[in-house]
C-alpha cells in the first residue's frame, strides 16, 4: 500500500510512541494535540519489560539509561508493622529473564524525549492548541474538526486522546468514564529529606484494608515518588493537577508503619496532587472505517498492576507494526485490533481484581503465594517489538 496520511489525535504516551514508531518504519504521522505547550505535568510511571521493548522499538533505549531508574529489588510490606512479607527480584535476573529492564521514570522525563525523538525525525510532525471536537468519514478521507473550527482531511485518523477520548465519544457515543471509588494520591518527595534506611528495598508496596501505599525512587534516586490509593464516595473533580494536601494523606493513613507518615510528611508544597481512578466497559469493537482507538481511549486501566501506560505503548507499536506489514488501511486495522483487543480486556480485568487482592485487608493473614503481580501473570512474557502479528 501507499504509505497513508496519519493523523494521531492526542500526543501523550501512546500518541508519542506511535508517532515514533511509525516514522522508524517510514511513514509520515502527524500528531495533533489540545495542549498548548508540552510542560511538565504527571509523576512516576512503570515500565516493565514488556513496555521497556516497546519503547526501545520507538528509539528511546538512551532516554531509559538516562531517565529511568532501575530499582534492582523490589517487595510487599505490612501496612501495620512494616514487615517485608514479599521480596521481589527487579535486576539483573529480570532482565536475563525477558530480554529487558524493568524501570521507573518520570512521566514528564519520558514524554519530552519522546517529543524530541517525533521532532528530530520530523519538525513539523506534532501540532499543539489542536482540539479535537468531531469527525467525518466517507470511505476513502477522514476529516477532523477542531474546536477553533479548523479542519484536515487524513487517510487514517488514531485517537490516542486518554480515558476522556473524543473520538470514542465521536465514534461510539458519549460513555462517561464510571468512576470507580479509589482516588490516587501522587506525592513526589526528596531523597535527602527523608532520614536514611527507610526506601528500603528501593520499590516497595504495601497493602492494607482499603489503601496501598507503593513508593519507588525516580530521577537518578533523587526523588521518592508514591502513589497513595484510597476510597471516596462521589468524586466529582477532574484533571491531572488537582492539589491534595498532606494533613488529606495523612488521614488516610492513620494506623499505618510510621514509614508511611515520615513519607508524606516530606511532601513539599506543590509536590502533591490526586486523581479519580475511571474505568469504562469493555468496547467490543475499536475502529469504525477508517478511524481507531490506542491506549486509554479504548481501554482504561486500574494501576493496580502498574501496566496502564504499558498496554497503550505496546498499542502504538504493534498499530505501526500493523500498518508495515498489511497491504491495507482496512487490513492494518484489523490486524491491529485482533492482536489487541484480547490482551488488553485482559489486563483491564486482572487490574480490577487486583484492587481486591490488595485493598481487601488481607494483610493481616497475607498469603504471599497468592499475591497477584504483572509478573506473575505473565504479563511481562510479551514483546510488542516481536510478537506475531
Ligand atoms: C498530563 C498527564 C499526566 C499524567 N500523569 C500520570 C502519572 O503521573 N502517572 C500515571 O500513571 N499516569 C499518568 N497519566 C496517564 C498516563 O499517561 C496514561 O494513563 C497512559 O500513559 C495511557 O496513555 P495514553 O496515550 O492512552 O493517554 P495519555 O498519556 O493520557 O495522553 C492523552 C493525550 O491526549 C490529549 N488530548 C485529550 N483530549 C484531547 C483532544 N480533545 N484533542 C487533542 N488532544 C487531546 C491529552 O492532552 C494527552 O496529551 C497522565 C496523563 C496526562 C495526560
Amino acid at each position: 500500500m501507499n504509505k497513508p496520511d496519519i493523523a494521531i489525535i492526542g500526543a501523550g504516551m501512546s500518541g508519542l510512541v506511535a508517532a515514533s514508531s511509525l516514522q522508524k518504519l517510514g511513514f509520515t504521522p502527524t500528531v495533533y494535540e489540545k495542549s498548548a505547550v508540552l510542560g511538565e505535568v504527571g509523576a512516576g510511571l512503570t515500565m516493565a519489560p514488556n513496555a521497556t521493548h516497546a519503547l526501545q522499538f520507538a528509539g528511546m533505549t538512551d532516554a531509559l539509561v538516562k531517565h529511568g531508574m532501575s530499582p534492582g529489588r523490589g517487595g510487599v510490606k505490612h501496612w501495620q508493622t512494616g514487615k517485608l512479607m514479599i521480596s521481589l527480584e527487579r535486576g539483573d535476573e529480570l532482565r536475563e529473564k525477558f530480554g529487558a529492564s524493568y524501570y521507573h521514570i518520570h512521566r514528564a522525563d519520558l514524554h519530552a524525549a519522546l517529543a524530541a525523538k517525533v521532532l528530530a525525525n520530523d519538525a513539523g510532525a506534532i501540532h499543539l492548541g489542536c482540539d479535537f471536537k468531531t469527525l467525518h468519514q466517507d470511505g476513502s478521507k477522514v476529516t477532523v474538526e477542531f474546536a477553533s473550527g479548523e479542519r484536515l482531511n487524513a487517510d487514517v485518523v488514531i485517537g490516542a486522546d486518554g480515558v476522556r477520548s473524543g473520538v470514542r465519544a465521536a465514534l461510539f457515543g458519549e460513555d462517561q468514564p464510571r468512576f470507580t471509588g479509589y482516588i490516587a494520591f501522587r506525592g513526589l518527595v526528596p531523597f535527602d529529606a527523608l532520614p536514611p534506611g527507610i526506601i528500603d528495598p528501593p520499590s516497595c508496596l504495601s497493602t492494607g484494608p482499603d489503601r496501598s501505599f507503593t513508593r519507588y525512587l525516580i530521577r537518578n534516586g533523587q526523588v521518592v515518588n508514591y502513589v497513595a490509593l484510597a476510597q471516596r464516595d462521589g468524586w466529582q473533580e477532574e484533571g491531572w493537577s488537582i492539589p491534595a494536601t498532606v494533613d488529606e494523606v495523612l488521614q488516610e493513613y492513620q494506623g499505618w508503619y510510621e514509614d508511611v507518615a515520615t513519607i508524606i510528611r516530606a511532601t513539599p508544597d506543590g509536590s502533591l496532587f490526586k486523581w479519580a481512578l475511571c474505568d469504562r466497559a469493555t468496547l467490543p469493537a475499536w475502529t469504525q472505517g477508517r478511524v481507531t482507538l490506542m491506549g486509554d481511549a479504548a481501554h482504561p486501566m486500574l494501576p493496580f498492576l502498574g501496566s496502564g501506560a504499558a498496554m497503550a505503548i505496546e498499542d502504538a507499536v504493534i498499530l505501526a507494526r500493523a500498518f508495515d506489514c498489511s497491504d491495507s488501511i482496512e487490513a492494518a486495522l484489523q490486524r491491529y485490533f485482533v492482536a489487541r483487543h484480547e490482551r488488553t480486556a485482559w489486563v483491564a480485568q486482572k487490574s480490577r481484581e487486583a484492587a481486591l487482592n490488595y485493598h481487601s485487608g488481607r494483610s493481616e493473614h497475607y498469603e504471599p503465594s497468592k499475591h497477584l503481580t504483572a509478573e506473575s501473570l505473565g504479563i511481562w512474557a510479551y514483546n510488542p517489538a516481536k510478537v506475531p502479528i
